[in-house]
């Protein structure tokens, strides 16, 4: 049996209000085709770079959330490529003074995974090519972005890790507000390095997957690719070194270029840019501004009394935690009952909807409010469950209940009512339940459906076990 090793390399588009190197806005998305672009990313002669300040120190928080090293000096250097969506002959890079080196993330099965570096960027354009038209545009609105890539050693071990390191990653960009991290949006991209050996023999010869959009074809991709290599590997053939890309529709990869082909950067110090040398006081500073960090909140979620496996789900969720943290402060009775609403009943309305949970008018203080409820026995939790997607679309749980008059029925005398009139009507019930009272919730059943689920079901139970003697 084959077993992979992957490294990941992953670009993350950084947020911050100006370009890497002008004052361009960093975010265009939506806006009118090379609008957002002045003579120093439209790489004019004569225009000068200058460092974004904001990006520098964005991306040494990364660094340090990464647990990387980060050296005394860093500087950038040109890395020289021809691109047709690239004005400048060359892309302003990092080579061997980068933000940050020798980092790691742990995953929930305690595998350490190594991350060589992280460096800053800036973005290419893009070629659009219409439908149209047998020619293509290019739009230059993204041209000198902020990226920061990073880098990981071969430590996966399969496309579940991967999986689980990407959401890591998002997690901690998100937390910092370094980066939205929307794979959807290309603010999160990357590209998977993968081989195959036999346990305990060196490492085999590795292809590199370019450019993958979402987390599932990351997954996709390195499961088809592991198969792929172990089927030439026990047909007694060799992997040739190679980069690929993802066929989504196909869902398999294809060749785009083999390595007897790759570029030679010619890497040299970027000289209209300063080398940037990083004070210890600059570091002190950004780690005091630093905001909590996802394991931060993992152990916060577990003191709480959360479960680990939900705590795992809302720690690594940047909105879930956002919106978790903001509950709590309304309501901390019962923190595992907020987070079985949240990965619960929560989750799957906005998978059943296909919406994230921000684009929602579900507040915070609504969700308290209705866990309030439940606790004082105002609701049932059935009737809870039965108004959440009202609550989803911005109703107060209060207001509601009293419209509906939802309230649960806990006065004794409306329930002996009921139960009465349950009785009356079902002899052969109350017959079968005296033989056996084990059967007494087909007429908690009965009671409850009669009082349209508003009877509390605790209520209901004693006193039905009165009244039968039972
Ligand atoms: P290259 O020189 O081809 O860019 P690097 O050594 O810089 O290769 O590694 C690039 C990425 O490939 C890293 O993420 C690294 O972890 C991963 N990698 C390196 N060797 C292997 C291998 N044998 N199998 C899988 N991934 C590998
Ligand atoms: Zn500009
Ligand atoms: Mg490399």
């Amino acid at each position: 049996m084959y077993e992979p090793v992957i490294g990941l390399e992953i670009h993350l588009a950084m947020k911050t209000k100006s370009k890497m190197f002008c004052a361009c806005p960093a975010d265009s998305f939506g806006q009118e085709a090379n609008s957002s672009t002045c003579p120093v990313c439209l790489g004019l002669p004569g225009s000068l770079p200058t460092i974004n300040y904001e990006a520098i120190e964005k991306a040494l928080m990364f660094s340090l959330a990464l647990n990387c090293q980060v050296p005394d000096i860093t500087q950038f250097h040109r890395k020289n490529y021809y691109y047709p969506d690239s004005p400048y002959n060359y892309q302003i890079s990092q080579f061997d003074k980068p933000v940050g080196e020798h980092g790691f993330i742990d995953l929930s099965n305690g595998r350490k995974i190594g991350i060589t570096r992280c460096h800053v960027e800036n973005d290419a354009g893009r070629s659009v090519h219409p439908a149209y038209a047998n020619y293509s545009l290019v739009d230059l609105n993204r041209a000198g972005a902020p990226l920061i890539e990073m880098v990981t050693e071969p430590d996966l071990r399969d496309p579940e890790d991967a999986r689980e390191f990407l959401q890591k990653v998002r997690a901690i960009a998100q937390a910092l507000g370094v980066s939205d991290a929307n794979p959807e949006e290309g603010k999160m991209r990357a590209d998977v390095n993968v081989s195959v050996r036999l346990p305990g023999e060196p490492f085999g010869t590795k292809v590199e997957v370019k450019n993958l959009n979402s987390f599932k074809s990351v997954q996709r991709s390195l499961e088809h690719e592991i198969k792929r290599q172990s089927r030439i590997l026990e047909d007694g053939g060799s992997i040739k070194q190679a980069t690929l890309g993802w066929d989504e529709g196909g869902q398999k990869t294809y060749l785009m270029r083999t390595k007897e082909e790759a570029a030679d950067y010619r890497y040299f110090p970027e000289p209209d840019l300063p080398p940037m040398q990083i004070g210890q006081n600059w570091l002190e500073a950004i780690k005091a501004k630093t905001p909590e960090l996802p394991d931060l909140k993992l152990a916060r979620y577990l003191a709480a009394g959360i479960r680990e496996y939900d705590a795992q789900i809302l720690a690594f969720d940047h909105q879930l935690a956002s919106f978790l943290d903001e509950v709590l402060k309304h309501y901390s009775e019962d923190a595992q009952a907020v987070a079985n609403w949240l990965n619960g009943d929560i989750t799957g309305y906005l998978n059943a909807e296909a919406k994230p949970l921000q684009t929602t008018s579900l507040s915070p203080e609504a969700l308290a409010k209705l866990l309030k409820l439940i606790d004082t026995n105002t609701i049932s939790g059935k009737i809870a469950k039965d108004i959440l997607p009202e609550l989803m679309q911005g109703a107060d749980p209060e207001k509601l209940i009293a419209e509906r008059g939802l309230s649960q029925v806990t006065d004794s005398s409306e329930i002996e009512a009921l139960i009465e009139s349950v009785l009356a009507e079902n002899p052969e019930l109350v017959e079968r339940v005296k033989a056996n009272p084990k059967a007494i919730n087909a007429l908690l059943g009965q009671v409850m459906k009669a009082s349209k689920g508003k009877a509390n079901p605790e209520i209901v139970r004693s006193a039905l076990s009165k009244k039968l003697a039972i």
